[in-house]
């Protein structure tokens, strides 16, 4: 089930959409996987080796950066000239194979009618892995990459302007699809539809904080499925 209705407005905007973004990371697979926690433990390895100081000093720090500069490598980048490409290979060299195929969310995504893409704050290399682990790679028309965000992350508003100009993305006629909230609010304010994908470690706050959140799911699958079929009816 769709898990909040905003009104027939906003459904009648869902049965025209034309362009559906995902974001990658503990959007498009489960975080139950654990494979953003390979991610994690390599950025505080990394850290710590960059910079020869303890883990719980580096993981403090890789904190720090996520939470002032939206993602820490860009904290790494401004204060302390790290190289994005080499911080990049490192943290994305994981174990790809903890996902599997997964049939349902293909299935879902062959059904939506108009452009799909994949708005990632990591590179286009790792979202080929675990697109290619899902089963799911050919659906997308591009990959939006920190690379192709000049390295600028979500959620900075000139990430999304760059994005949407890039592809040609109408934003009113776009569902965004995300698992952090605040990556969320950029795309309200250009008139996206937004659907904030909840799991244990990111469950929904105060309403305040969720207003530019349209809908909530915790289960992406489902909210295609559900979309899809009133699609069908409209
Ligand atoms: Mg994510």
């Amino acid at each position: 089930m769709i898990d909040k209705i905003k009104g027939a407005d906003r459904l009648n905007k869902i049965a025209g959409t034309e362009f559906w973004i995902f974001d990658l990371d503990n959007t498009l697979y489960p975080a139950s996987s654990n494979l953003f926690a390979q991610i994690d433990a390599k950025m505080k390895d990394f850290i710590a080796q960059a910079f020869d100081i303890p883990v719980e000093d580096a993981f403090k720090l890789q904190k720090k950066y996520y939470h002032e500069y939206g993602t820490t490598l860009r904290g790494l980048m401004v204060n302390d000239g790290i190289d994005p490409d080499i911080f990049l290979s490192y943290v994305h060299n994981i174990d790809h194979s903890v996902l599997k195929p997964d049939k349902a969310l293909d299935r879902a995504l062959d059904s939506l009618c108009g452009q799909k893409f994949i708005y990632t704050n990591g590179s286009a290399k790792h979202a080929t892995a675990v697109t290619n682990q899902l089963g799911i790679s050919h659906h997308f028309a591009a990959i939006f990459d920190i690379s192709a965000s000049d390295y600028i992350p979500k959620p900075d508003p000139a990430s999304y302007a760059n994005f949407v100009a890039r592809h040609a993305i109408a934003p009113n006629r776009a569902v965004m699809f995300e698992d952090s909230h605040k990556n969320l609010k950029p795309a309200a304010d250009l008139g996206m539809t937004t659907v904030f994908v909840h799991h244990a470690n990111n469950a929904p706050t105060g309403a305040q904080e969720m207003g530019h959140c349209h809908y909530l799911t915790d289960n992406l699958v489902s909210w295609l499925q559900s979309a899809n079929t009133y699609i069908a009816r409209s």
